[in-house]
């Protein structure tokens, strides 16, 4: 089954075709700047790099875009548009209401719809190019799959903020999490990795990339995560400052003359390692090489960055009353062996972690780098969302289900 995987952004569109039942990727991509002039797609197919320059108005053109791109000669991978049995679609906020993924028909848009106020920022984009995708493809099944759902398992002990009741009540203002496709797919593979059922493991999984977050994962559910209301809670990120005392921003407010919406900006666009390193670098590659050679700001600000994780490390191993593993992925976990010899070698000797420096060394693999004595076992894994997409869309589609179900009650 060709199964189409697509990310709509606000003026992007990723995409990945995969056959589901050998789980390949067939071909994949990126359009950029979609209704901002200089749109750009640029098409992968095996290790062909096509690049197109075309300015592309809205979605609906991206995505038909795109599908030309899958069925040319040159660089397609289709004979036929109607070998895409299904798309999978990835939409960031499923509230309260999805904790698993969701055949979208038209009520169950209206109701992911129901959401926007929650994520304004990426829900209507995500929606967007659902509607697009349907009238490109109106005769396949679509299905939707969100990052906040694989965090619906968590007790109220962990997602209610002490904010006064009624607020939850009128806004569901409490914890939702993000990155849960992710946190899901590496957790499930810890447990491939170690030979044992995911139903008996108490896994930590450090998404870190540009944005980051920490879950800890007890028997397969989602006890706890890093991110909150919105993905600014948690860790120190790319540009977003992560956990601060809520205090500072009225202060800022009222010190600096800022509107909600500047702090917003502020705390979101300009802070975490942005705004440590003085608006130098966000990028974790420009840090680390200054910190491991030593320069001032950079070290200073990676060791902020570090001592956050490790921090919720401790936290999330408090919350499971223990931990059997620890996972790093995404960007920056699965390529940066100085982050994580610097939070193993650091924070984890506690837990009895050593690292063995050799198997740390690698990037971009799926290997075990603490050594067999050690009694957590710390380990790299690639992420793979569009598989994870591609994988609920198929077993949806194949079996004819409305909605999957995630967990056993
Ligand atoms: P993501 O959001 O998962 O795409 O991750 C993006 C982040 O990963 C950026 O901050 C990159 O600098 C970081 N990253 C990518 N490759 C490396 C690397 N080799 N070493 C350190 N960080 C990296």
């Amino acid at each position: 089954m060709k199964i189409l995987v697509i990310n709509c952004g606000s003026s992007s569109i990723k995409y990945q075709l995969l056959d589901a039942d050998s789980e390949n990727v067939l071909a994949k991509g990126l359009l950029e700047r979609i209704g901002i002039s200089g749109s750009k797609l640029t098409h992968k197919k095996g290790n062909e790099k096509f690049e197109f320059d075309k300015d592309i108005s809205d979605h609906t053109q991206g995505l038909a875009m795109i599908i030309d791109a899958l069925r040319d000669e040159k660089t397609g991978v289709l004979r036929n548009v109607a070998e895409i049995e299904a798309v999978g679609h990835r939409v960031v906020h499923g509230g309260e209401r999805f904790a698993s993924s969701v055949l979208l028909d038209d009520e169950v848009l209206r109701e992911v719809e129901a959401n926007n106020f929650l994520a304004p920022l990426h829900n209507p984009a995500n929606i967007e190019g659902i509607i697009a995708a349907k009238k490109i493809l109106p005769t396949v099944p679509h299905v939707g799959v969100f990052d906040t759902a694989f965090h619906q398992s968590m007790s109220e002990v962990s997602y209610l903020y002490a904010l006064p009741y009624a607020l939850y009540r009128k806004y569901r203002v409490r914890r939702y999490g993000f990155h849960g496709t992710s946190h899901r797919y590496v957790a499930e593979r810890a447990a491939r990795l170690l030979g044992k059922p995911l139903k008996e493991l108490k896994i930590i999984t450090a998404h870190i990339g540009n944005g980051a977050s920490v879950t800890a994962v007890k028997f397969g559910r989602s006890v706890d995560t890093s991110m909150g209301f919105t993905p600014l809670e948690g860790l120190v990120m790319g540009t977003r400052s992560g956990d601060l005392d809520p205090a500072i921003i009225p202060f800022l407010q009222e010190q600096e003359g800022l509107s909600a919406g500047e702090v917003n900006s502020l705390l979101n666009k300009e802070s975490g390692m942005l705004g440590l390193t003085d608006r130098q670098f966000s990028d974790m590659r420009d840090i680390e090489v200054r910190a491991s050679e030593g320069e001032p700001i950079c070290k200073r600000a990676h060791d902020v960055y570090e001592y956050r994780l490790a921090k919720y490390i401790g936290a999330y191993a408090a919350a499971m009353n223990g931990v059997d593993a620890i996972v790093f992925t995404a960007g920056v976990g699965e390529n940066s062996p100085y982050l994580r010899a610097n939070v193993v070698n650091g924070y984890l000797g506690y837990l009895g972690a050593t690292l063995d420096v050799e198997k740390n060394n690698c990037r971009g693999c799926e290997i075990i780098i603490t050594t067999p004595d050690s009694r957590v076992s710390v380990m790299v894994i690639p992420t793979n969302e569009e598989l994870v997409i591609a994988r609920d869309t198929r077993e949806i589609v194949s079996k004819g289900l409305k909605e999957l179900k995630l967990w056993e009650d």
